[in-house]
């Protein structure tokens, strides 16, 4: 599966991405929204923001969901359409709205009365209608890591659902504003469709509440969040996108003409990439063995951050014995650690062991710290 001998010359650790399988997801997606005249899928650069993997992502017609004004920056390099990015984000600076509103981007998704306030002012600046959206913290919870749900009631992001009419009210009365939706985000790591399905009947209810005030919602947003397979990534490659977009679809009222936007990151390039390192040291402890890797947390640091589980894997040795390990970086931290009591075929020094379900969070939040170099990603494609 993996061009080992091509692997050679190469400098470790680097993430390798299967354009194929990006291709076969894109693929997967598109199919999948073609059922629905009404879907727009934008995928969240945070995720990944490799400008090959970008490109790709782009050239198949996805738009494109940024929280900075970099990845507003990235993402129109990369060739998706202003007219398919939308903004979202709890502190956006006036340089980024600015940029935003110069580029005539489809939508701000607006998380304060402090940012509407600005966003209108900035706009007049330009003589220009921004559009906007609201992003309504639905106070859902997700069955999902502590540090990736956002959905709850008292959050940083968002505006709270009592206020909800109040901030349109308003919006509405600003020369330079265009309300055009809601929007919403729950968390990250979603794997229980009913969580889904409970954001749905929370935006049913707030659009019946809507109504009632005359106010038509043109585009509702639900966000991302569709988790992948970590501990099987060769059995599920592709996540269950139709079982995801089929959700929506039987539980939210759907109102006339009304678009339905998503912004998955993690499922589209999660199980593309892999972290490609190599054992530098296999050191007998007093009780444990420790498979020293040449990757650390500064190139993957999910394992640290989130006690995330990867797949790891010896690709040199992939008929070895089995042998337990903890597996760990070389970084001056104890927390430089991707597996303990790890069960992999027996490494040597030099071989390559691959961490999969990397390329979502992976390469974006490498840092340099202990001075060092940030991984290269390389696409399946530049091995032929
Ligand atoms: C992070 C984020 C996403 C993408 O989340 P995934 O779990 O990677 O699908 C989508 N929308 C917003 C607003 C986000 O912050």
């Amino acid at each position: 599966m993996f061009p080992i001998d091509k692997f050679q010359n190469i400098e470790t650790p680097f993430y390798y991405y299967d354009t194929e399988l990006l291709r076969t997801t894109l693929n997967t997606i598109n199919n999948e929204i073609g059922k629905y005249e009404n879907y727009c899928v934008h995928y969240a650069i945070k995720a990944n923001a490799n400008p090959k993997v970008l490109r790709i992502i782009s050239e198949a017609g996805l738009g494109a969901d940024c929280v900075s004004g970099n990845e507003i920056k990235a993402a129109l390099e990369a060739g998706f359409p202003a007219s398919k990015i939308v903004y979202a984000g709890v502190a956006k600076t006036d340089k980024e709205i600015l940029f935003g509103i110069d580029n005539d981007i489809f939508c701000f998704n607006c998380e304060s009365i402090e940012e509407l306030e600005v966003i209108q002012q900035l706009a007049a600046s330009r003589s220009k209608k921004a559009r906007i959206a609201f992003r309504i913290n639905p106070d859902v919870g997700a069955h999902t890591h502590s540090n990736i749900t956002t959905g709850l009631a008292e959050n940083k992001f968002g505006i709270p659902m009592a206020d909800m009419e109040k901030v349109i009210m308003l919006a509405k009365n600003m020369p330079n504003i265009e309300f055009i939706g809601l929007h919403f985000h729950i968390g990250s790591q979603i794997l229980e469709m009913e969580d889904f399905e409970a954001l749905c009947n929370r935006i049913n209810e707030l659009q019946e509440r809507l109504e009632e005030q005359g106010i038509v919602v043109q585009n509702i947003n639900v966000g991302g969040g569709l988790g992948i397979d970590y501990e099987n990534p060769n059995q599920k490659p592709v996540p269950d996108f139709k079982s995801f977009f089929e959700v929506y679809a039987k539980n939210m009222k759907v109102r006339h003409g009304q678009k339905i936007h998503f912004e998955p990151g993690r499922s589209v390039v999660g199980q593309i990439g892999t972290l490609i390192t190599r054992t530098i040291y296999v050191k007998k402890g007093t009780k444990k063995e420790f498979c020293i890797l040449d990757a650390g947390m500064t190139d993957l640091i999910r394992p640290a951050l989130y006690d995330a589980y990867h797949y790891i894997e010896n690709i040199s040795n992939p008929n070895g014995v089995s042998k337990e390990y903890d597996v760990v970086g070389p970084i001056c931290e104890s927390s430089d650690v991707f597996a303990k009591n790890y069960d992999m075929a027996e490494t040597r020094r030099g071989d390559f062991i691959a961490i999969r379900s990397a390329g979502a969070y992976g390469e974006i939040m490498a840092s340099q710290y202990n001075c060092r170099p940030l991984p290269i990603g390389y696409l399946s494609e530049e091995f032929k």
